[in-house]
C-alpha cells in the first residue's frame, strides 16, 4: 500500500515553505520525478471563500508559492486553478485570487492565474453514479494535476481534505445542481468519488498547519494542526489525515465510499506513514470540535441509526440550517445559492422551508458573516 508521507509544520513563512514542499515532493522524485516528462502541471489550490490566509479556510499561499517555484523551477508549465463557491465569473475569480491573498504571493512569478471562467465536459467513464461532469477547462485539459488541499472539518461531509477538494474543479453554480441531485449524503459521497477518481490528479498535498475545527468549511474555528501531508492516493490521504483529527471511516461519508470502492482499508494506523508509532500518536489532535451538525458523538450514533434503520429514523435527528436575524445582513446570497431554493427572502430576512431543505448547508457555508448557524436535535445533543 502507498504511504502517506507526513510532516510536522507550525509556522507559514516561504523559507519553511520550501523545505516543506521539497520534503513532500521528494519522495517522488521532486517536481521533475512527478512531472515524469509531462509538460506543465495544473496546481487546485482550495479557494473556497474570500478569506485571509490566517482564516485557515483557504490554501495559505506561501505553501502554493513555494509549489509553484518548485515546478517552475523543474521547467513545467505551471497554472493554477479553482472554481470558488458562488457565483463564478471571471470577475469573482479575480477578486477571490486577490481576497485570498494568492494574487499578492504568485505576482513575481511567470504562474497561469486562470480566471477565464470557461468550462468544458469532462468523462467519468468508470463512475458509479455520474459519467461525466461539466469542469473548467484548464482542469479538463490537464496534464496532470497536484492537488493542494485544507485540513478542515465540514459541516456537510463532517471532515474535508483531498477527496472533496476536488469538488472545486466543477463551475460555481454547478456545484449546486450537484448538491440538489444527490441530496443524500451517501450519494454526493459517491458523486465526489466519481468525479475525483475521473481527474488525472498525480498527487494530493493535505495542509494541515492551520487548519479548521468546527462549522467548517468556512464558518468554524482556525486551530494549528500542525502538520502536512502527501500521498498519490486522495483516499489514503484522508483517512490518515482524519485518523489524526479523530475522526473515523465510517463517519465520513466519503472515507465511507472510499473503503467501499477498495481505495483504502475502513482504519488507519501509524504503519501507512514512515512515521514510528510514537511519532504517528503524537501528531493527534485531541478534543476537535466537531461541526453544530454533528455534536460529539452523534455522528457515530447517526452512522448507527443509518445502518440500523436506513433514512425515516435519522430524518428526524438531523440538523438544520437556522438564520440568526441579528447578525444578518440581508444580503439574500443564501436565498440565490440555496440548490433546493427553499429560501425565501420576506422583509430582508431568510425564511426557510424547512420540509424541502436538502441540508446541504450551502446557506452557512456561503453566508459572508456567519449569520446561518446549525440547529441541533436536542438528543443528539445530549
Ligand atoms: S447569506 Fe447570511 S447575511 Fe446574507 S441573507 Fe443569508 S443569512 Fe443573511
Ligand atoms: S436551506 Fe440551506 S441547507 Fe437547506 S437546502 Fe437550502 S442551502 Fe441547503
Amino acid at each position: 500500500m502507498e504511504k502517506v508521507h507526513l510532516y510536522f509544520e507550525t509556522e507559514y513563512t516561504e523559507e519553511r515553505m520550501d523545505a516543506l514542499v521539497s520534503a513532500l515532493l521528494a519522495p517522488y522524485g521532486g517536481a521533475l520525478g512527478l512531472a515524469a516528462g509531462r509538460k506543465s502541471v495544473l496546481i487546485k489550490p482550495n479557494l473556497v471563500s474570500k478569506k485571509p490566509p490566517e482564516s485557515g479556510v483557504t490554501t495559505h499561499p506561501l505553501m502554493l508559492r513555494s509549489l509553484c517555484k518548485a515546478f517552475l523551477d523543474a521547467g513545467l508549465k505551471v497554472t493554477v486553478a479553482e472554481s470558488h463557491g458562488g457565483v463564478y465569473t471571471e470577475a469573482s475569480a479575480k477578486a477571490q485570487l486577490a481576497g485570498c491573498g494568492v494574487l499578492g504571493a504568485l505576482k513575481d512569478l511567470d504562474v497561469c492565474l486562470y480566471t477565464k471562467a470557461e468550462s468544458a465536459l469532462h468523462s467519468a467513464e468508470g463512475g458509479v453514479l455520474c459519467k461525466s461532469f461539466e469542469v473548467i477547462k484548464p482542469i479538463s485539459e490537464a496534464d496532470f494535476i497536484v492537488n493542494l488541499c485544507k485540513v478542515k472539518t465540514h459541516s456537510l461531509t463532517v471532515y474535508t481534505g483531498a477527496l472533496k477538494n476536488t469538488f472545486g474543479a466543477v463551475p460555481g453554480m454547478r456545484k449546486f445542481e450537484l448538491h440538489a441531485r444527490f441530496p443524500e449524503k451517501e450519494d454526493f459521497a459517491k458523486m465526489l468519488v466519481d468525479l475525483h477518481l475521473s481527474l488525472p490528479v498525480a498527487l494530493n498535498i493535505a495542509d494541515g498547519i492551520i487548519g479548521m475545527e468546527g462549522n467548517g468549511p468556512t464558518a468554524g474555528v482556525t486551530r494549528a494542526f500542525g502538520f502536512a501531508a502527501a500521498c498519490g492516493s486522495a483516499a489514503l490521504c484522508d483517512l490518515v489525515c482524519a485518523d489524526l483529527l479523530g475522526l473515523k471511516c465510517a463517519d465520513v461519508p466519503l472515507l465511507a465510499e472510499a473503503a467501499r470502492r477498495g481505495l483504502c482499508p475502513e482504519e488507519a494506523s501509524f504503519d501507512m506513514t514512515d512515521l514510528t508509532a510514537e511519532e504517528y500518536e503524537k501528531a493527534r489532535v485531541r478534543d476537535l470540535k466537531l461541526p453544530d451538525s454533528s455534536p460529539k458523538g452523534a455522528v457515530s450514533l447517526l452512522g448507527r441509526l443509518q445502518r440500523l434503520g436506513g433514512g425515516r429514523i435519522i430524518r428526524l435527528f438531523r440538523s438544520k440550517p437556522k438564520v440568526n436575524k441579528t447578525e444578518c445582513a440581508g444580503c439574500g446570497k443564501c436565498a440565490e445559492y440555496c440548490p433546493a431554493k427553499t429560501i425565501e427572502m420576506k422583509n430582508g430576512k431568510p425564511h426557510i422551508n424547512r420540509s424541502a431543505c436538502i441540508r446541504c448547508f450551502c446557506c452557512q457555508e456561503l453566508c459572508p458573516v456567519g449569520a446561518m448557524k446549525i440547529k441541533t436535535n436536542r438528543i443528539v445533543r445530549l
